[in-house]
């Protein structure tokens, strides 16, 4: 069933998947968002956002630029303050705490932008997603199942990743977060900047890993493509949440093709 929010009663917590989302029982939640609100300054990003993420599913934010998808991901990761609401992961409060601490959790991001270091080789910036991973002794099986998942990383793993495409680029980025060994992934616009070939390949990839069993909250511009792939879709609008339920009926309903499907 899907869930249109209330503009007036943003804030609360109405807009949570609780009871609309199969399977998100109390126990198999892994992140709670509630009501969560963000300013930078005086501008409001964030006003009263909900919505939960169960364990093994992909949910994706979806909404247009400067809807505030990346400000909800930097707020779970820690980067940016919340002025109000609270984040739970595991029931408990994570809102507001250093992004060391988010990490040790092992709900690890993704950045908009990659943010790898590119005049550091590829297995360098691997090195560097597997600081916080809590099981050091893994680091080989990780690495070589990286290396498995996307070969190309492999072959060229002594070479600069400034010197890798985009697409390699995001596959690094992935890959790096995913040597933090995270339950929980949060991925920021893993197909900006791509050609259509390579972002398929993306979700792919992005798909695949949650076969595998990750838990994954993808922000992405690329509504359709992102909530082919996603069990649920929350859809954002100037920091609202103003439509959320499970993708099959996002994707199947006419009004939100239109209105935020760009149909
Ligand atoms: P995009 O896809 O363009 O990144 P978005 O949905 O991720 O968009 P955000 O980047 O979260 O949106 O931005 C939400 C709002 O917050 C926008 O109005 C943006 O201008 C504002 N904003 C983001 N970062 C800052 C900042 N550091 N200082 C002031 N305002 C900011």
């Amino acid at each position: 069933m899907l869930k249109h929010e209330n503009t007036s009663s943003a804030g609360s917590s109405e807009g949570s998947f609780k009871g609309v989302v199969d399977g998100s029982a109390e126990g198999s939640l892994i992140l709670r968002v509630k009501d969560v609100s963000v300013h930078y300054g005086m501008v409001q990003a964030l006003r009263g956002v909900s919505f939960d993420l169960p364990k093994g599913k992909i949910v994706t934010l979806v909404g247009a630029n400067g809807a505030g998808k990346t400000t909800m991901l930097r707020a779970i990761s820690g980067l940016v303050r919340v002025s109000g609401g609270s984040i739970e992961h595991r029931g408990h409060i994570i809102s507001n705490r250093q992004p060391h601490e988010i990490v040790r959790r092992r709900i690890c991001q993704s950045p908009e932008g990659r943010g790898i270091f590119l005049n550091l080789s590829v297995e360098e910036n691997l090195d560097l997603g597997a600081w916080a991973a809590p099981d050091k002794l893994a680091y080989k099986i990780n690495l070589e199942r990286g290396f498995e998942m996307f070969p190309r990383l492999k072959e060229r793993r002594r070479q600069n990743a400034g010197t890798l495409s985009g697409g390699e680029q995001q596959m690094l980025a992935i890959a790096r977060a995913l040597m933090g060994q995270p339950e929980v992934l949060l991925l920021d616009e893993p197909s900006l900047g791509l050609a259509p070939q390579i972002i398929e390949k993306i979700f792919e990839i992005v798909e695949q890993i949650n076969r595998d069993g990750m838990t994954i909250l993808l922000v992405e511009q690329n509504a359709l493509q992102a909530l082919g792939i996603a069990h649920h879709g929350v859809v954002l609008e100037t920091g609202r949440v103003v439509l959320q339920g499970p993708s099959r009926e996002l994707l199947a309903s006419d009004e939100v093709r239109k209105a935020y499907l760009g149909e």
